[in-house]
């Protein structure tokens, strides 16, 4: 379902994405570890193209886009960037919503005025999601009136409610106080059982080893080790060792 492939990102002379590869099967939690500055945001982003790659392929479904050999007339190319990022939502640290909007005004949003859905069809499923992330009931607050936790559960419903192919979610958890860390992860660990598609940049090991099927370590801007979730708790590289013995 997701395949990147040769994934090159400079930032000016900073060469820091050098070839990433991996596939993430439909359905599967990909958890992404490693040390700071290592690139893992920037493979994020780049599967949203929120990043432009230098070079390198990614797919997602039947959406595709070749960096390293883009479609030459720019409206083809928009295309396909266009066709990436509606496969996919993007949960980021800190939860970005709209301050002047409710709750429910942030979910409706997106399927009413960018994918032209009927408003009380939005509301409704807008609805329902908020419920399953625990927030049934807090349609007309306004994102001030949320606790972090709270609000980056909306985060969470807010992409779903576009129904990407694919969660991507950046250390969804690492601007929150500690005591709601917990709630955002239960969410998490719900969309996993429920077999969405998702890759979490995390440095929660622990809650890795729960959810993860497969695990990428990235450093110095390649995929360093790959594969179960054996990687956390047995890793063969000895640069996984040394990282998950600081984190750890
Ligand atoms: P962290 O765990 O600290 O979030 P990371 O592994 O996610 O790190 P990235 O955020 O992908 O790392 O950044 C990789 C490198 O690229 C870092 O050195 C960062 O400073 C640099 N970088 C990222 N975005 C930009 C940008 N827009 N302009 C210049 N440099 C950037």
């Amino acid at each position: 379902l997701i395949e990147v492939r040769g994934l090159e990102k400079s930032f000016g002379d900073h060469h820091v994405l050098r070839g990433v590869d991996f596939t993430a099967a439909a359905g599967t939690v990909t958890v992404v570890l490693g040390p700071s500055g290592s690139g893992k945001t920037t493979v994020l982003r780049s599967l949203n193209v929120l990043e432009t790659p230098d070079a390198g392929l990614v797919r997602i479904d039947d959406a595709v886009l070749d960096f390293g050999a883009p479609p030459a007339d720019r409206a083809s190319y928009r295309r396909a960037v266009t066709a990436l990022r509606a496969r996919s939502g993007m949960i980021f640290q800190a939860h970005n919503l709209f301050p002047h909007k409710t709750v429910l005004g942030n979910l409706v949003e997106g399927p009413v005025q960018v994918q032209r859905r009927d408003p009380d069809e939005a509301a409704a499923a807008a609805r329902e999601l908020l419920a399953q992330v625990g927030l049934a009931g807090r349609e007309d607050a306004y994102p001030a009136q949320l606790s972090g936790g709270q609000q980056q559960r909306v985060g969470i419903a807010r992409a779903l409610a576009l129904r990407p192919e694919v969660l991507l979610l950046d250390e969804p958890t690492s601007a929150l106080d500690p005591e709601l860390v917990g709630e955002v992860l239960a969410v998490i660990r719900d969309l996993a059982a429920e077999r969405w598609t998702l890759v979490i940049v995390t440095h929660e090991v622990r809650f890795a080893r729960e959810v993860a099927d497969q695990v990428l370590f990235i450093d110095d801007g390649v995929v360093a080790e790959r594969g179960g979730p054996e990687v956390l708790t047995d890793p063969r590289e000895e640069r996984t060792r040394r990282f998950l013995a600081r984190v750890l």
